[in-house]
């Protein structure tokens, strides 16, 4: 079921991860981005947009990360974009045999026959510095940066005040760093959060890739949570974070272990080159 969160923006939220399709209305037909995880529901979307006659002309993954790179067939064959370094990634850790298998073991068991991968990450990297989706809508700036996933973006729908967070921001899930490579993640982190800051001002809406749409009072309070757990993460102290321990939702007790698992392997990386992070 579609849910209108701004004038022509609407999000479906699947039942994985509270996970949030957003659909952005156009001239044309609709930007789709992020477009679902359970087959079944993206089946779903793709009826209701066809009902209200509504194409879907143009796709948006906001990062390589499986959940984010999915598409059903009954959306049709729009084009769907992310950023260079984005589509890069993919490429990377995507094009070989064997690499649906091994998203399969990422992928909850209780729902992995549920997610279709047939036509996973098949995106176009957009050239580097582009700064607007290339399509026929209302004007939507690219704001990237590295801190959750290599080439994530954040997209800025600014005639409509909204702000499509991707995996930052959430009022359920910690930040969760990208520790698989760059040489500062928390500087990165950090850094993207100052980019979100700079543009909170011109934002009512922010709509996170899991979790609940927030207003405008949200997202300064966000973009200070998330800070202040990095920091926290960084200096070694223990964060109060109503998002793990035991005020954390309901369903929602394995965000504690992700934030075990962080520490530890932050601590694992300043042992083996003698700098903090
Ligand atoms: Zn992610």
């Amino acid at each position: 079921m579609l849910r209108q969160v701004a004038d022509g923006v609407l999000i479906h939220e699947s039942e994985f991860c509270q996970s949030n399709a957003v659909v952005v209305q156009g001239r044309s037909g609709v930007l789709l981005i992020d477009a679902g995880v359970l087959g079944d529901e993206m089946a779903c979307l793709a009826n209701d947009l066809g009902e209200s006659g509504q194409p879907v002309v143009a796709g948006f993954s906001t990062h390589p990360h499986w959940d984010h790179l999915l598409w059903h067939p009954l959306l049709g064959a729009a084009p769907r974009y992310g950023t260079a370094r984005c589509a890069a990634t993919v490429q990377a850790r995507l094009s070989d045999a064997g690499a649906k298998a091994r998203v399969a073991t990422l992928i909850p068991a209780d729902i992995v026959e549920q997610v279709p991968l047939d036509l996973l990450g098949l995106i176009t990297g957009l050239p580097a510095e582009t700064t607007q989706v290339p399509w026929d809508g209302p004007q939507i700036r690219i704001i990237e940066h590295q801190a959750h996933a290599p080439g994530h973006a954040a997209l800025l729908i600014e005639e409509r005040r909204v702000l499509v967070a991707g995996d930052m921001l959430s009022d359920v899930l910690i930040p969760m760093l990208n520790l698989n490579g760059p040489a500062d993640p928390i500087e990165d982190y950090l850094a993207a959060l100052r980019l979100l800051e700079g543009v909170a001002a011109d934002v009512d809406v922010v709509i996170p890739g899991h979790g609940s749409i927030g207003g405008a009072d949200q997202i300064r309070t966000r973009i200070g949570q998330d800070r202040a757990y990095v920091h926290a993460l960084r200096d070694g102290g223990v964060p109060d974070d109503p998002r793990i321990g035991p005020s954390a939702k309901h369903g929602w007790e394995w965000v504690s272990d992700v934030h075990a698992g962080q520490l530890q392997r932050l601590a694992r990386r300043s042992e083996r080159d003698g700098t903090p992070g």
